[in-house]
């Protein structure tokens, strides 16, 4: 960024997510596919959805790929799919969006928050470690904001203790892990079962809800499959306890374009990434993004720490300058009123830390040039104020 010269505020409202300019750009391909499937009045199930399965078993390198309604289902599926039983426990970070723990809480399993590590806001074999008891059936590891946690650590204890791995790579579809033993995979693809969302906002987004379920082992397939079809192994023949939960034709149809693309998307935010890292290295008060050297990082998130204290006055700031800043996430999990009842867990250092330094900025894959040196140039205005 030329700090000589001043950037003007651009035209456009900015935003955290730029979901329109993202469209626009792919107008014609998503509005022949959405009018395809009007057609074909197809809309739940049918070529599109089986179409999208297979694309996205081809991209991840996974065997199965069942898609289902949200990224919350696909977690509630995930564990309903392991046979756990009431009072099983759970381990999951204390530091991730409710929905990971929710699932668990819904299907009277106990959920057992670890901290996280306050580099990369992702949980490690250590952390896990010191939580595991006898009752321990599974793991929920998250890749926060886009970059995946050390799994090689993760999964080899878990096998040791015979315990249950779910990915929930939500924020991280996309990237890459390298394993010291079995080279690289995608994310979602190495634990038991992988999950992922759909949201609008998320790396792979649809325009409207949606979610899939990943895995390599037959016969959990069989079962997945079936417990998103109202546990039903042939047409009105129920053998399990299930429930509704299905990808309909139209976001499949929008899911298959944006597929396509998807490398692309999470190459753009990496550099909006790197660009933000470039301009705010000098400045002591804020630390940047944390990398991994086994991990590439899609950037779901970019987000800061700011060691000053002054969070509110840096989002008061930006707010003036008209730049939207985030806060994932303000409140550690098990301090919200919800989960009192479900967790002993009072105090873990490093996520309170975190719930009151991180702030995230504006990225996505439309990002102009001209906004990002704005938003730069509005967060170096506070810290030379
Ligand atoms: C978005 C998200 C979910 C939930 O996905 P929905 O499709 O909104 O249900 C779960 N876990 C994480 C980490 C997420 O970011």
């Amino acid at each position: 960024m030329k700090h000589s010269s001043l950037v003007q505020k651009p035209e456009e409202q900015i935003q955290m997510v730029d979901l329109k300019s993202q469209y626009l750009t792919i107008k014609t391909e998503i509005d022949g596919e959405i009018q395809e499937v009007l057609d074909s009045t197809r809309f739940i199930g049918g070529n599109k959805v089986n179409e999208f399965a297979d694309n996205l078993k081809t991209y991840l390198g996974t065997q199965h790929v069942i898609p289902c309604a949200n990224g919350t289902d696909a977690l509630q599926i995930a564990l309903m799919a392991l046979g756990l039983e009431k009072g099983d426990e759970v381990i999951v970070p204390s530091f991730t969006y409710v929905a990971t723990a929710e699932v668990i809480c819904l299907l009277g399993l106990k959920p057992v928050m670890i901290d996280v590590e306050y580099g990369t806001f992702n949980i490690n074999a250590e952390l896990v470690l010191n939580a595991i008891t006898p009752k321990t059936k599974a793991i929920i590891v998250v890749h926060l904001f886009g970059q995946c946690s050390e799994m090689d650590g993760i999964l080899k204890l878990a096998k040791e203790k015979g315990i249950f791995t779910i990915e929930d790579h939500a924020q991280a579809i996309g990237s890459v892990y390298t394993s010291e033993d079995t080279g690289s995979k995608k994310s979602g693809t190495m634990a038991t079962i992988g999950t992922t969302s759909f949201f609008p906002s998320k790396n792979l987004g649809c325009y409207g809800d949606g979610g899939a379920i990943f895995t390599n082992d037959d016969v959990l397939a069989a079962k997945l499959k079936m417990i998103a079809n109202h546990g039903q192994e042939k047409k009105y023949y129920h053998s399990v306890i299930g429930c509704n939960s299905r990808l309909d034709a139209i976001q499949a149809a929008i899911l298959n374009v944006k597929l396509k693309r998807l490398d692309t998307y999470c190459q753009e935010r990496a550099k909006v990434a790197y660009e933000y890292d470039r301009n705010f290295a000098d400045i002591e008060e804020l630390i940047l993004p944390e990398r991994i050297e086994n991990s590439t990082h899609v950037f779901h998130q970019y987000t800061l720490k700011l060691v000053n204290g002054r969070r509110n006055d840096l989002i008061d700031h930006l707010k003036k300058e008209g730049v939207p800043a985030m806060i994932y996430y303000p409140v550690p999990l098990y301090k919200q009123k919800a989960f009192a009842p479900f967790t002993d867990v009072d105090n873990l250092s490093t996520t309170e830390q975190l719930c009151k330094e991180v702030i995230s900025l504006p990225i996505h894959s439309e990002m102009k040039e001209q906004v990002q040196e704005y938003i730069i140039q509005s967060v170096h205005k506070f810290f030379n104020a």
